[in-house]
């Protein structure tokens, strides 16, 4: 097995679209700076929705012109439906990330489509990206993969059969988000497993919860059957805004910290996420940011509790 992974930092998506408060823009590309200086090389910087529906989310295309400026790195946005893929694809974003939903409950919720729909809707994202950005790339997160707090169980046939579907119509990589912070661990290493069988080299990202605090052990048991990408947020900033209970994302520094320490290369540096930490803070201030390795410490001697 490989020793290096990627960390995919979902925070300015994910994380800022579930608080109510909005991130200045300059202050969102300050802290899109201090996170490609710590050396993070995939970020999703925002969503392709109406400012109606997300006013957090308003200024995505000035979000996405600036992040294309820093160099080496895969610059995401998420897209809902086909004319988000337009307006992100048009902007020149590196990859879109398309939530479907395994639970029909959530996803009726959520944007309102059935997965099926979802699928047909994915379909035409994929023509829409070979006749006007072929390089451009189409990662599926399906999310409720692991639960639903609408719905319940999702059936984990369910899942891979979504997952067959969308392979079918050419997606290059299709990942398992735990939207609602159910996940355990062996059914982490269990659905990946199964995933990883079904659609091979197509299988993505871990997008893991810490909602009942079993984010990491979620990560790690990914990383055990071979998952290589990682979603997470710094700060655990984000949840669901449409599936209730949901918060809280895997945190970047936590996650970063156990790999590193492990001796697995995630290529970022700590230390300076730690300084893009504060670019957050400084953005969103007064606002609840998480994560036990930044209040700790890096392990190891303690100067100044030494005499
Ligand atoms: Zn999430």
């Amino acid at each position: 097995m490989s020793d290096t992974i990627l960390i995919s930092e979902v925070g300015p998506r994910d994380g800022l679209q579930s608080i109510d408060r909005i991130m200045p823009t300059a202050h969102k590309c300050a802290w899109l700076d201090a996170l490609h200086a710590a050396g993070v090389r995939e970020v999703e910087v925002g969503s392709f929705v109406p400012a109606r529906l997300l006013p957090q989310m308003a200024d995505i295309e000035a979000v996405v012109a600036h992040a294309l400026r820093l160099p080496d790195w895969t610059v995401m946005a998420l897209v809902p439906n086909l004319r988000g893929a337009q307006a992100a694809l048009a902007a020149g974003v590196h990859k879109i990330t398309v939530p479907v939903s395994a639970s029909r409950a959530h996803s009726l919720a959520n944007v309102r489509r059935s997965p099926e729909e979802m699928v047909q809707q994915v379909r035409e994202m994929v023509a829409l990206r070979d006749a006007s950005a072929p390089k451009a790339l189409i990662e599926i997160g399906i999310s409720t993969a692991f639960g639903c707090t609408l719905q319940g169980e999702v059936p984990e046939d369910d899942v891979i059969g979504l997952a067959a579907a969308l392979a079918d119509v050419g997606v290059d990589e299709i990942g398992l988000s735990d939207t609602t912070g159910m996940a355990n661990p062996a059914q982490v290493r269990r659905l990946f497993r199964r995933l990883q069988a079904q659609v091979g080299a197509r299988s993505g990202a871990a997008h893991l919860h810490n909602t009942r605090g079993l984010g990491l052990a979620n990560c790690l048991a990914a990383y055990d059957v071979g998952v290589r990408t990682f979603d997470s947020s710094q700060g655990g900033l984000g949840g669901c805004p449409y599936a209730p209970g949901a918060s809280g994302n895997v945190v970047t520094e936590d996650l970063v910290l156990m790999f590193e320490t492990m001796g697995v290369a995630t290529g970022v540096n700590w230390q300076a996420l730690l300084q893009a930490r504060e670019a957050l803070k400084a953005g969103l201030p007064g606002e609840p940011i998480y994560g036990m390795s930044p209040e700790a410490g890096w392990p190891g001697i303690r100067e100044d509790l030494k005499n």
